[in-house]
């Protein structure tokens, strides 16, 4: 007769993006172009639900920035642009003074049509290493507006490391084609 084990102790996998150690999902559904574990994935697509509500502060609305620039992918044209745009939300915000309830505007603004290409506007920008805060972190907090206070120090943080690297450009690219009215 063999036992079951009734709880076994799932396989940790961890996100080559973020770095988070999540109980494996093998085989669950990912994004299209961001790179990610499936189970961060599903932590990502969690948070907000019914049982993972969020406390409803401005940052909230920046977490899909937060994520995509996270789990940027490899260079693509479409890579290119999604990490470009999500970056300048997050430069618009935390370093611009723009409001999080600009956040939509932020990120249509870039993509308007112009003389200039949509895929020569922007180049791929090499990504920091992320040893830090993860949607894993936010998804433990264990009231909504814990879960909305790590939001925050985790979108903090994801960006100040990427504008280590890359906030001149970043700022570049927003004086061009999100403040110019014309470009
Ligand atoms: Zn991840």
């Amino acid at each position: 007769m063999t036992i079951q084990n009734p709880n076994p102790n799932p396989k940790l996998e961890r996100c080559v993006g973020c770095g988070a150690l999540l109980p494996s999902l093998e085989g669950g559904p990912i994004h299209r172009y961001m790179t990610s574990s499936a189970a961060c994935w599903a932590a990502f697509n969690s948070l907000g639900d019914l049982k993972h509500p969020l406390g409803g502060m401005p940052f909230d609305q920046l977490l899909v920035d937060a994520y995509a620039v996270q789990h940027p992918g490899t260079s693509s044209p479409q890579t290119i642009n999604s990490a470009a745009i999500h970056l300048m939300v997050l430069y618009g915000v935390l370093t611009h003074n723009a409001s999080p309830d600009q956040a939509l505007w932020l990120r249509m603004r870039p993509g308007r049509p112009s003389r200039i290409p949509k895929h020569q506007r922007f180049h791929w920008l090499t990504p920091p290493v992320f040893a830090g805060l993860t949607i894993s972190d936010v998804l433990a907090g264990d009231t909504p507006l814990l879960r909305s206070r790590l939001t925050e120090a985790w979108i903090r943080e994801v960006w100040s490391r990427w504008a280590a690297l890359h906030q001149d450009q970043v700022a570049v690219w927003f004086e061009k084609y999100v403040l110019a009215e014309r470009f």
